[in-house]
């Protein structure tokens, strides 16, 4: 009857409410205990590089490497960045912490080069916040200097909204970066709202496009039309392309007859510590 139904729904409202009360409460607290133990895991040495190789899909060896965050919470629990680099950027402390990574790939560049060993490219990822940040290009120069690493061997990656945010200031910001000989790539490509034609004002070298592309290239003839569009693209525009997200041979076939030039993903491997990420290195 009628007062059944209503205290029926009254009573699950109640209950989805608490329930939802009860679920934000448990995000809300997860995210302030993350920020608390954030502040000291810079000092703590906490942080850790893993290394995710970039193949080229021609010859199937390893063209470069991606440099991917991670947070040993107390010197056990391994963190992925999905749940850390916003908090982070929020609250700036990617500031510190990103200057920290492009170091600690420019040493370990340098120590592997004087272990012998053929160095690739090192990709960093940069975000929004680092890249709006003031400091950031003296923040490199200092790097470069200190560690005297060959700037071609470090790559920066940046997404087309952190790019799209601020107009002038970001073409100031890429032009020191690749007057220093730093490559740059856009990540994510695809997921944001730039168009191709309108990179062709950055010094950009590489695009790198979104792994929801290419997770459905077998069944979807859209995201297939998608990414030959995107190759097509860049080839007119003379910029290199990456897939990302590679998981089976079938859609790394599909790249290679769409004259995609890289590739990444689990097919290869997934991100390594370096230790292991050494051993895919070619000796001199
Ligand atoms: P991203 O730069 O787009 O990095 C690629 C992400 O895709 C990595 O996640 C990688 O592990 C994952 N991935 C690679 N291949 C595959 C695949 O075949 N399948 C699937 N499902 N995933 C794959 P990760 O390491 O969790 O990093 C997530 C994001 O966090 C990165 O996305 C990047 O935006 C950010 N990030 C990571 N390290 C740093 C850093 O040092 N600084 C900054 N600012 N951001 C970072
Ligand atoms: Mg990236
Ligand atoms: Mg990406
Ligand atoms: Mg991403």
């Amino acid at each position: 009857n009628a007062d059944g139904a209503m205290y029926h729904a009254k009573a699950s409202g109640r209950n989805n409410y608490q329930f939802f009360k009860e679920a934000m409460n448990q995000t809300a607290a997860r995210h302030f205990e993350l920020e608390s133990s954030l502040r000291g895991a810079l000092a703590a040495d906490e942080f850790e590089l893993y290394f995710q190789p970039i193949m080229d899909i021609g010859t199937r060896r390893l063209h470069a490497m991606e440099v991917l965050l991670r947070w040993r919470r107390g010197g056990v629990e391994l963190i992925t960045p999905d749940q850390f680099i916003p908090i982070i950027e929020e609250n700036g402390m990617i500031v510190p912490i990103g200057e920290w990574v492009i170091r600690q790939a420019c040493k370990q560049s340098m120590a592997w080069q004087s272990q012998g060993m053929t160095p690739v490219p090192l990709a960093v990822n940069l975000s929004p916040r680092q890249f709006m940040h003031r400091g950031l290009v003296e923040s490199i120069r200092g790097i470069l200097d200190d560690t005297g690493i060959d700037p071609a061997l470090i790559e920066f990656e940046i997404t087309e909204t952190a790019l799209m945010q601020h107009g002038e200031q970001t073409l100031e910001i890429l032009g020191h970066i690749n007057a220093m000989g730093i490559r740059l790539s856009i990540d994510d490509f695809g997921t944001g709202y730039s168009s191709l034609a309108y990179l062709k004002r950055f010094p950009v070298k590489k695009i790198k496009i979104d792994r929801a592309f290419i997770k459905d290239l077998e069944e979807s003839a859209e995201d297939r039309a998608i990414v030959a569009a995107i190759i097509a693209l860049s080839d007119s525009l003379q910029l290199s392309v990456v897939a990302e997200g590679v998981e089976t041979e079938a859609q790394y076939a599909l790249l290679q007859r769409h004259g995609c030039q890289f590739a990444q993903g689990y097919l290869f491997s997934q991100p390594v510590p370096h230790a292991t990420a050494q051993l895919l290195l070619p000796r001199c």
